[in-house]
């Protein structure tokens, strides 16, 4: 019979790859704790509209990268591509938007996202994402502490020396608008020049041009209006206060004027962290401010800011630059032996040990076999010391120790004592 398979760009998480997202999940989290961040968690699924009104109909994510479903009873649902939306939303339904000026939030998501791409190193179309999002804070002190944020943590991953960071400020929704009929009067003139998807975009979502990939349509833009000349006056500040305090606490960037991003809920401050190590896929975390998504969804106007970063190019990151520690991978530090009929005693003596040596990874051995395969699985686990457990042992209360890595003789100690040799 045929076997089957996984769908097409959607990964298992086999178990020699696990220490390595649980290091970066945990680290992440303990450093946004750090700065009293909070978790949130929302569904895999919502209602196909919120990510219609949110990320905009016109973006490549809603035309054609979304997972989109009937249900049983006729409703459209839809997978989530990725989490600010919902995060809206659950903040909304669970009136964590109200008390503005008392209230801050800082959340943090984590969690899978949906989005049906042409599957390729660091594009997946079941990926992973950790996003930070805050609500109620206008300022760009705000916007600084997500950036020193995840500027720490590449220092703690140790990857900072192969990031950088691009910032750039896409104004107020009308300063926008009059920048898009200047840009697409620009470039309605040199239509034949542009590249084919270019083209496209110009009528839809002609921001997007700004960020094509193509090297023609990238030459034309050198002579087109810049979306700086055109920002409002409180926009200017607001990146101005950015960049001082990015220089005060010593993060450093580029500024992009061509950076606008995918979705089109951004205003003010964008940004992405890029590596030129992962080839075409070289964003490892995105994001930006988009104060006006939680009234365009129904709430009350709250200014709000977040990022999302992509765990699968992190990880690949980690693993292109060595950076990933050894010793996440020791998932054993005790192995003991059962040899013979002493399987109830193992079982007792192994639960003493856990309550007295909470912090040792002990692994009974389960399913019978001679001494000798039980040594080599012992071996095989990784662990450092294999505690064997016999007849003989057992009558006289006692236990032989073998060290694993090293070539200290073996010993036969006093169960009591085992505490003394764990440390
Ligand atoms: P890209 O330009 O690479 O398609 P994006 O702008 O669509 O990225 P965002 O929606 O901003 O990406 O998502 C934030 C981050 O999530 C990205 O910077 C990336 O690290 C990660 N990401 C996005 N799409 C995928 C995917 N299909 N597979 C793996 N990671 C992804
Ligand atoms: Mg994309």
């Amino acid at each position: 019979m045929k076997q089957i398979q996984a769908i097409k760009g959607m990964n298992d998480l086999l178990p020699a790859e696990s220490p390595l997202w649980q290091y970066l999940e945990t680290t992440v989290a303990d450093l946004l704790h750090s700065y009293g961040y909070q978790e949130i968690r929302f569904p895999i699924v919502e209602q196909t509209d919120l990510f219609k009104r949110s990320i905009g109909e016109v973006t490549d994510i809603v035309e054609k990268e979304m997972y989109t479903f009937e249900d049983r009873n006729g409703e459209s649902i839809t997978m989530r591509p990725e989490g600010t939306a919902s995060c809206v939303r659950a903040c909304e339904q669970g009136q964590l938007l109200y008390n503005r000026g008392t209230l801050v939030q800082k959340l943090w998501y984590s969690g899978p996202m949906f989005r049906y791409e042409k599957p390729q190193k660091g594009r997946l179309r079941q990926f992973h994402q950790i996003g930070v999002e805050t609500y109620g804070i206008d300022s760009a002190d705000i916007d600084a502490e997500l950036l020193l944020i995840t500027s720490k943590l590449w220092q703690t991953l140790g990857v900072s020396e192969h990031v950088t960071l691009q910032i750039n400020s896409l104004g107020s929704n009308e300063s926008r608008a009059k920048y898009r009929n200047a840009l697409v009067a620009y470039l309605e003139a040199r239509k034949d020049q542009l590249d084919e998807d270019s083209q496209k975009r110009l009528s839809s979502n002609p921001l997007r041009i700004l960020d094509s990939k193509d090297q023609n349509t990238q030459q034309l833009l050198d002579g087109a209006p810049s979306l700086f000349d055109y920002l409002d006056e409180e926009s200017k500040a607001h990146f101005a206060q950015l960049q001082s305090y990015l220089d005060a606490v010593g993060v450093t960037y580029q500024v992009n004027p061509r950076l606008v991003r995918g979705l089109d809920y951004y205003n003010r401050t964008v940004f992405e962290w890029v590596t030129d190590k992962l080839g075409a896929q070289g964003t490892v975390c995105a994001g930006g401010r988009y104060d006006s998504l939680v009234e365009q969804l129904g709430g009350k106007p709250t200014p709000a800011v977040g990022f999302a970063m992509g765990i699968e190019r992190l990880i690949l990151l980690l693993q292109e630059l060595n950076a990933v520690p050894e010793d996440i991978f020791q998932t054993t530090d005790v192995y003991l032996v059962v040899a013979g009929n002493v399987i109830p005693q193992a079982f007792k003596l192994a639960e003493t040990i856990r309550k007295e040596c909470p912090y040792v990874r002990l692994q009974m051995h389960c399913g019978g076999g001679s001494f000798k395969s039980q040594m080599k699985k012992a071996d095989k686990s990784g662990a450092e010391i294999a505690l064997i457990l016999g007849e003989n042992e057992l009558e006289n209360n006692e236990i032989v120790v073998k060290h694993l890595r090293s070539d200290e003789p073996q010993k036969t100690i006093k169960q009591s004592e085992i505490t003394q040799i764990m440390n």
